[in-house]
């Protein structure tokens, strides 16, 4: 089976639009989205709808549990209160009625979904080192784990019983008996410097991984987030990727 997998769309259209079609031209089979329809862009409404069309399985994530009001803003900075309540004040019932729908984590074959880690997926636990790597494989009992929330693309593998290693390349062919803890980056809004979007493709049969980057209309975007409102922060973020 050919997936794709993508998280983090945070309300943006065109960069979500660009990856559902590079998911189309690769023949992807099963799209799975990891979370984090909402918060910092300008097109909430939008986003939800193509993920509700796109999804075959679809995860929630933080900011999607405080647009609909299962938690509130308390942990988030400055900028994301102020992107979350406006996305709050612009969300139609339509969308949040699906929303409340979307589960924490979701498990199929030998294949865990979630938005932020397997260990307390509800608590949204970063996942930013290798300890954390090591946790969150104590945590899933399969021999995959796809995760977002950092914003950061990354490829841990493991042999039972071993350190972890970080994959150097963007694709990776796991070997016999290695498990793998894939970050797959972020489709609205990357903070590795590559203000691409980023989404992971995974080939089941070949066990195999592959980071992918697609380019969007990013100024179009910025006008959009400038026009709502936008902290000029969350605006200059996506031109350079940070
Ligand atoms: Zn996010």
């Amino acid at each position: 089976m050919l997936y794709g997998i993508f998280s983090d769309i945070h309300s943006n259209l065109a960069a979500f639009e660009a990856v559902l079609d590079s998911m189309k031209a690769f023949g992807v089979e099963r799209r799975v989205c990891l979370g984090d329809l909402v918060g910092y862009g300008a097109d909430p409404d939008a986003c939800v709808a193509l993920a509700k069309a796109n999804a075959d399985v679809c995860l929630i994530g933080n900011h999607d549990s405080v647009a609909i009001k299962w938690e509130s803003d308390a942990g988030f900075n400055p900028y994301a209160k102020k992107a979350i309540e406006w996305t709050q004040e612009h969300l139609s019932e339509d969308s949040l009625k699906y929303m409340r729908t979307l589960p924490y984590l979701f498990e199929e074959n030998d294949i865990c979904f979630v938005h932020a880690s397997p260990m307390s997926p509800a608590d949204w636990v970063y996942i930013t080192d290798l300890e954390d790597a090591l946790d969150a494989f104590d945590h899933f009992s399969g021999r995959y784990c796809f995760v977002g929330h950092t914003h950061s693309p990354v490829i841990v593998a493991m042999h039972e019983g071993a350190i972890p290693k970080i994959v150097e390349s963007g694709s990776y062919q796991a070997e016999t008996g290695e498990r793998l803890l894939v970050n797959v980056g972020s489709v609205g809004q990357p903070r590795d410097r590559d203000p691409r979007a980023c989404y992971c493709i995974f080939d089941s049969l070949k066990n195999s991984v592959k980071l992918i980057r697609v380019d969007y209309d990013i100024l179009r975007t910025q006008e959009k987030m400038r026009e709502a409102g936008m902290p000029q922060f969350l605006v200059e973020r996506l031109g350079v990727g940070r």
